[in-house]
């Protein structure tokens, strides 16, 4: 009997707020209690990578971990990828970005696996150089709504698996499924060596990537530590974490 398996997740954070309550609006690195369940739900103990400042880098949080979860939250900055915010509510937060792009790299770099969500899923394109669209609404004709603040999770739409990719028969059994949407930026352009895995049926967006490779690395747009696992009419995720793990397992019995 191996060791658990030992996953990073990317915090989010409060940044110091005089006008927050909690905690005096000190700085904080936070993690919602449905991410801990998911990412532990399969066996494996799940850390929070605190965030930029502390005195471990990124290459020394890679090197002890099996694995990284870039967490959802707030909009990745267009600076990130070479844009300036086309209006000033879009301008995300760099701060975060800078950290959790470190933290890709350095996973990347030392070939652990990464699954991205939502925002995750936008960070990792935006770390292989892809970019997005800062709006979904304003940048995309035809657009669904991806996120209605009103019902936030239960918002939801059908993504179809893209042909050529290995989600049908392996992660699911069937070509097409239900998944919450709560996200209104999406990958536009492709970061390098990503495929697109899932597209959104009704509007062709982009709702999950991989990097094709030994190593488990990919992003999904939606949030399955949102489902209920018991909701069959859903899509099973519990796949998608097994492959995950199974590929940081496969990875820490190669050295
Ligand atoms: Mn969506």
């Amino acid at each position: 009997m191996s060791a658990p398996l030992r996953i990073g997740v990317s915090a989010c954070l409060f940044h110091a707020d005089r006008e927050r309550p909690v905690f005096n609006g000190k700085p904080l690195y936070y993690l919602e209690q449905s991410m801990a369940r998911f990412v532990g739900s399969q066996g494996a103990l799940v850390y929070l990578i605190p965030g930029p400042g502390d005195a471990q880098g990124a290459e020394s949080y890679a090197a002890d971990l099996d694995g990284l979860v870039l967490a959802g939250g707030v909009d990745v900055s267009p600076g990130s990828y070479g844009e300036t915010p086309i209006k000033p509510e879009w301008a995300g937060d760099a701060v975060r970005d800078a950290y959790e792009l470190a933290l890709t790299r350095a996973f990347l770099a030392a070939d652990k696996p990464i699954l991205g969500i939502c925002r995750g899923h936008q960070l990792l394109n935006v770390a292989l150089g892809g970019s997005l669209y800062q709006d979904i609404l304003h940048q995309v004709d035809g657009a669904l709504v991806h996120r209605d603040k009103d019902v936030y999770d239960r918002n939801a739409h059908t993504i179809v698996f893209q042909e050529g990719t290995d989600w049908v028969g392996r992660l699911t059994p069937a070509a097409r499924a239900k998944v919450n949407s709560v996200h209104h930026q999406a990958i536009k352009g492709l970061g390098d060596g990503l495929v697109v895995d899932a597209r959104s049926e009704e509007d062709g967006v982009i709702e999950a990537v991989t990097r094709p490779g030994a190593v488990f690395v990919r992003g999904v747009q939606w949030h399955p530590e949102f489902t209920d696992p018991t909701d069959q009419t859903y899509l099973d995720n519990g796949p998608l974490l097994a492959a995950f793990q199974a590929s940081a397992l496969a990875r820490r019995s190669s050295t």
